[in-house]
């Protein structure tokens, strides 16, 4: 006789706040066979806000290739499962990825169950353009990568989201200013739908003196939304990318980029860093 298969259910749990869980979220979470959870004890701290005592199987980065046939298995045999992280979206810079790859390769029905996620917490609260968006997860922690990383982003007209990390928050909000210049405009997000929430719009330069300077605190969990560069999006860019090709063929590369500088107003390094990506 053929099984039908169970489903996969991808919830989101609030990133803060219990009332941000979902009257589905919890009706899934209660119903399904088996929550597949990246942190089983702060799952079982979150269903123990409703009673519910659904059973818990440990899925993080460093088992999810193993438990994925494990779980597939069980939902082959028409068992309902659901994934969650330890907070937020699954997936989204967490666990999940390859779960959701094999039963969708498999034929298992993927079903999301939408809910809080801090990055659009960040970005809904940032008052930065919301139409066109680039979500970068953490940047690398290793200094050239990192260099490298953001010297591909400077010219990128889209708004970007980054998460970091509490340790390095001060350290990667100052990179950005050096790499993408200190005017530029940009909002840190603090502790989002919690009790100390702030939600701080400055330069990348301003926002980098009130970390050093302790008006924002280096404490909790922090999204760092940055405006999208503008002089890519007037077509600034694109002109000094036109003068410069010209000028390169006559002058050293130093003079062509002083010059180009000089005649579209385009900043130098912003040039150097588009010319490089
Ligand atoms: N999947 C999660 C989501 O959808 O929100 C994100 C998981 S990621 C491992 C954790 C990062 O998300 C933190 O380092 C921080 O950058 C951000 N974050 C999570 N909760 C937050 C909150 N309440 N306030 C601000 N940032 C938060």
């Amino acid at each position: 006789m053929n099984q039908t298969p169970g489903q996969l259910f991808v919830v989101a749990t609030p990133i803060g706040n219990l009332e941000d869980l979902s009257a589905r979220a919890r009706r899934v979470l209660a119903e399904v066979a088996v929550i597949a959870a990246e942190d089983t004890r702060r799952t079982r701290q979150l269903l123990s806000s409703f009673q519910c005592d659904t059973p818990l199987i440990a899925v993080h980065e460093h088992n999810e290739a193993e438990r994925v046939p494990v779980l597939c298995e069980r939902l082959a045999a028409g068992e309902d499962v659901a994934l969650v992280s330890d907070a937020g979206t699954p997936l989204i810079s967490d666990p999940g990825y390859a779960l959701v790859q094999a039963c969708r390769r498999r034929g298992i029905r993927v079903v999301p169950v939408p809910g809080p996620s801090a990055l659009l917490a960040a970005l809904q609260a940032s008052g930065l353009p919301t139409d066109r968006f680039a979500f970068e997860g953490f940047l690398p922690r290793k200094a050239g990568q990192r260099r490298e990383r953001l010297a591909a982003l400077a010219a990128e007209p889209r708004t970007l989201v980054f998460f970091e990390s509490v340790h390095r928050i001060a350290a990667t909000v100052a990179d950005l200013a050096t790499s993408f210049g200190a005017e530029r405009p940009a909002t840190l997000a603090r502790e989002l739908t919690k009790m100390h929430e702030s939600v701080v719009s400055d330069s990348l330069g301003g926002l980098a003196a009130a970390l050093r300077a302790g008006t924002i605190v280096e404490r909790g969990e922090f999204v760092l939304v940055v405006a999208g560069n503008v002089e890519e999006q007037s077509g600034g860019l694109a002109e000094a990318r036109r003068v410069y090709a010209l000028l390169i063929e006559a002058l050293p590369a130093d003079a062509a980029l002083k010059l180009t500088a000089r005649i579209t107003g385009v900043k130098r390094n912003a040039l150097y860093a588009a010319l490089r990506a």
